[in-house]
């Protein structure tokens, strides 16, 4: 098989000494890692079909990964799968400025593509912090968000077509133009988490860059203040491009991290808004939005007064994740969502579970779609405390969906919130999702163990979560 596979992406690109396998066993969550059993890294969509085929009819399971920065463990080999990487595959294959659209391999960096097309006035919107390094094929997989995706939608709104290597390595052309008729099967692809098939060519639509932008950074002394203001900025019918949050924990984070942005470090929480589109008009409804957080008691409020103000505070939002490790050895981020209304119960609601389970817990989210990520600080090397963060982590999502929620907004489920998927959905709904994916991977060889719950584990998990 080895010899197989290396015929058709070359002697390189076919790894499985052990060195190597350490590198493609973990993603962005860093709780479960499995070394893989090879890595195959193809270059083109037909040596993808044709290692997808020897793989299918060897009865040998593997999944696609992207840059892996997924924070779910989707691209995690948990039963030792056959990993192929579609890294190489990086190319922009056309841009078509009239029609906004743009054809790329999976591979393709995010921000790269932005890059790429900002000389014809355009890019591609779904902006997660991650962008500088994960991949659009990733983007498609979990259905990626970002802080302007609020105003701009999620991955799925911006994709149109997918050539995709279905699990038994035939090659399909999915979507088209806007309006193609027929179900929409690239949004039944757009966060499927690579188990319906791999990605090896997409039609992205492209927006035109924003003619202005006004961006302001609002601190507060309380942390129902600043989701009272949100709440009160969204109600009035202002929708920004940017809505974000930190609390006290996260500003210490990012204050000791690699982009500091000289925040006060006695406020309990600040906001990051920005507004964008056409000039005339953007000042007033910054006016609009300081007017609210006046109303609601605002410590201080300034808006950016050059494109390096702004800078470094995306730059200081952007990279909270990473900067945790300046004040805790290990984190885990969860990535629940819950309506508006309900910010300010929900979030002392997870500062309680913090204390009852004597964890810090650092918020860093997109306030303005009710997309949270309390990230819940914890010593790896310290015996239990990685299991008491898994259990405030699923006790996090359990409020999320007492509130009426979802258990992710846009990191996906993969292996992490596998057993979660429970609080959401039934053993029929279950039984109607596994149905869909057999028909795609009857023999369930690829990404097989992530995302829908094993059989019959749903009364224990729910019992688990609402009893214990
Ligand atoms: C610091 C940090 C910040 C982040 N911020 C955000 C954020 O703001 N918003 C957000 O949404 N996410 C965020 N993420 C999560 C992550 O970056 C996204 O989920 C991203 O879309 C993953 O892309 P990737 O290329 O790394 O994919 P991977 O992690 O490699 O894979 C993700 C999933 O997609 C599948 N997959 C990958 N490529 C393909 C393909 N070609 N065909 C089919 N399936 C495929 C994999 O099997 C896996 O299930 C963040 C992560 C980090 C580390």
């Amino acid at each position: 098989m080895a010899a197989a596979i290396r015929s058709i992406v070359g002697e390189r690109f076919f790894l499985e000494d052990p060195a190597s396998l350490l590198a493609y066993a973990c993603d962005g969550q860093t709780l479960i890692c499995r070394p893989p059993r090879a890595v195959v890294l193809p270059a083109t969509t037909e040596e993808v079909a044709a290692v997808v085929r020897l793989l299918y009819d060897a009865g040998i399971p593997y999944l696609p990964r992207g840059a892996g920065t997924g924070l779910s463990g989707g691209a995690v080999p948990l039963n030792g799968e056959v990993v192929l990487s579609l890294a190489r595959m990086k190319r922009i294959l056309h841009v078509d400025p009239v029609n906004r659209l743009a054809v790329v391999q999976p591979g393709v960096v995010n921000l790269r593509l932005s890059q790429a097309v900002a000389s014809e006035g355009l890019y591609f919107a779904p902006d997660p912090s991650s962008q500088y390094a994960c991949t659009v094929g990733g983007n498609v997989g979990e259905n990626a968000g970002g802080a302007h995706c609020l105003k701009y939608g999620v991955t799925t709104n911006h994709v149109l077509a997918l050539r995709v290597v279905l699990p038994d390595g035939e090659v399909v052309d999915l979507g088209g133009p806007p309006g193609t008729p027929g179900p929409d099967l690239v949004g039944l692809w757009t966060g499927s988490e690579g188990t319906l098939g791999i990605v090896t060519e997409l039609t992205v639509r492209l927006l035109p860059l924003p003619e202005g932008r006004r961006t302001a950074l609002a601190y507060f002394d309380t942390v129902d203040a600043a989701s009272r203001t949100v709440a009160d900025i969204m109600a009035a019918g202002i929708v920004p491009a940017a809505l974000e949050m930190m609390d006290a924990v996260a500003i210490e984070g990012v204050e000791r991290g690699k982009k500091p942005a000289g925040h006060p470090p006695d406020v309990e929480a600040l906001l990051l808004i920005e507004v964008d589109g056409v000039e005339a008009g953007l000042d007033a409804e910054m006016e609009r939005i300081v007017a609210v957080c006046r109303k609601n008691g605002v410590r201080s409020v300034k808006v950016a007064e050059s494109e390096a103000e702004r800078r470094l505070w995306w730059d200081n939002r952007k990279t909270a994740f990473a900067a945790m490790g300046a004040i805790s050895p290990n984190y885990l981020v969860q990535d629940g969502v819950i309506p508006l209304s309900t910010l300010p119960d929900v979030l002392r609601r997870i500062r309680a579970i913090g204390e009852k389970y004597g964890l810090r817990i650092a918020n860093v989210f997109h306030a303005g779609d009710g997309n949270l990520h309390p990230l819940i600080l914890y010593d790896g090397r310290v015996p239990g405390e990685a299991e008491r963060a898994e259990a405030a982590g699923l006790e996090a999502l359990r409020v999320c969906v007492e509130v009426g929620g979802s258990i992710t907004g846009e990191h996906g489920v993969g292996i992490e919130k596998r057993e979660a998927m429970c609080f959401m959905f039934d053993p029929p709904e279950l039984e109607a999702m596994r149905a869909v994916r057999a028909a795609f991977d009857p023999k369930g060889l690829l990404n097989a163990a992530k995302l829908i719950p094993t059989p019959g584990r749903c009364g224990e998990v729910k019992a688990a979560a609402w009893e214990g």
